[in-house]
């Protein structure tokens, strides 16, 4: 292997010989400059370089979420919460967090079909649960503002994250939790798994899909079952009102912190998804009932 060298700038394209079955993967930058490498691992996020260069198809949704870091935040508090989906303030759900030293993070998030989603509405729905929402309301009024947070994160996994020569992971990849939108860890563990995968191939001198392969083989093992399941009812559960994540909270109530974590990372104690489906029901007949009578 040659010596490191790292290069800021920006990749203006991805270029492929016959959808890069080449012996070798390009990039051009912003400079002019040309690189080119046995191996792309891809990172690039909601830009999806390599999957749009392959000609893959990107995640069907995207959370575009809006938020704040607050500071002087005094209210004595260690919460942490994940804020279920909302007519009013998301269909992306939200969170809350204290950060420690007086700081606090809180956002909310809309889902949509779209990469890209107006910056206005996003704020005119946070400003709006930062007004309405109680207790965040309540608890952050003593606080200070100190910036935005915003970015929006593919949601649902493309359909092969190992392809000959690439290897894509993260947001790139579309792989953030489709039941929480969470995406930090999955990229750091994806990026430690593809590197794993990358050392091996330049030890074989074979970056063929068939070797790189197992990288998406190592990511199905823990993964794709939950995946599935939750990108099964990714379009209904999504655009929900509060009353079917009433239903949830009344389950998740009874979680340990252990029980909580799992749920989050793994989708894990969802129990039968039927509830979920009957909770649907019941909100589409009582919504049907109003529009009657
Ligand atoms: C407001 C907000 C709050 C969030 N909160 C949480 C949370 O609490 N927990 C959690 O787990 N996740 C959270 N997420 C999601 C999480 O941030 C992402 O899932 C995670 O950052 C994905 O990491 P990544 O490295 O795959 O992609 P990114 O962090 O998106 O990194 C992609 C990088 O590629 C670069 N890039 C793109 N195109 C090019 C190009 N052409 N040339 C060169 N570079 C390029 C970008 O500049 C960027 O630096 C949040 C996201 C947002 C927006």
């Amino acid at each position: 292997m040659g010596r490191l060298k790292y290069i800021n700038n920006e990749v203006s394209e991805v270029c492929q010989n016959e959808r890069l079955q080449g012996d070798k993967v390009e990039l051009v930058l912003q400079s002019g400059e040309r690189l080119t490498s046995d191996l792309l691992i891809d990172a690039s996020g909601r830009a999806h370089l390599a999957a749009k260069a392959i000609g893959l198809n990107a995640s069907p949704y995207y959370s575009h979420c809006y938020g704040e870091r607050f500071e002087n935040h005094t209210t004595n508090t260690e919460m942490c919460c994940f804020l279920g989906p909302s007519k009013r303030f998301g269909s992306g759900g939200g969170w809350y967090y204290s950060i420690g030293n007086d700081k606090a993070s809180f956002g909310y998030a809309k889902v949509t079909r779209s990469p890209d989603y107006p910056k206005k509405e996003l704020k005119d729905n946070y400003y709006r649960a930062l007004k309405e929402f109680s207790p965040y309301s309540k608890i952050l009024s003593d606080s200070t503002p100190v910036r935005a947070e915003m970015g929006s994160i593919p949601i649902v996994p493309i359909k092969n994250f190992a392809q000959h020569r690439v290897m894509i992971v993260g947001d790139a990849a579309g792989q953030a939790t489709i039941w929480s939108c969470m995406g930090s860890e999955t990229a750091l563990v994806n990026g430690n798994l593809s590197g794993k995968i990358a050392i091996k191939a330049y030890k074989k001198q074979d970056f063929s899909k068939n070797v790189l392969q197992e990288y998406q083989r190592e990511w199905n093992k823990i993964n794709k079952k939950n995946y599935q399941k939750a990108a099964m009812i990714a379009g209904a559960m999504w655009f929900q009102d509060e009353r079917v994540w009433d239903e949830q909270i009344l389950i998740m109530s009874k979680f340990s912190p252990q029980q909580m974590l799992e749920r989050m990372r793994y989708n894990a104690h969802t129990g039968n998804i039927i509830w979920f489906f009957v909770a649907l029901a019941r909100n589409k007949i009582g919504a049907i009932k109003k529009a009657i009578f």
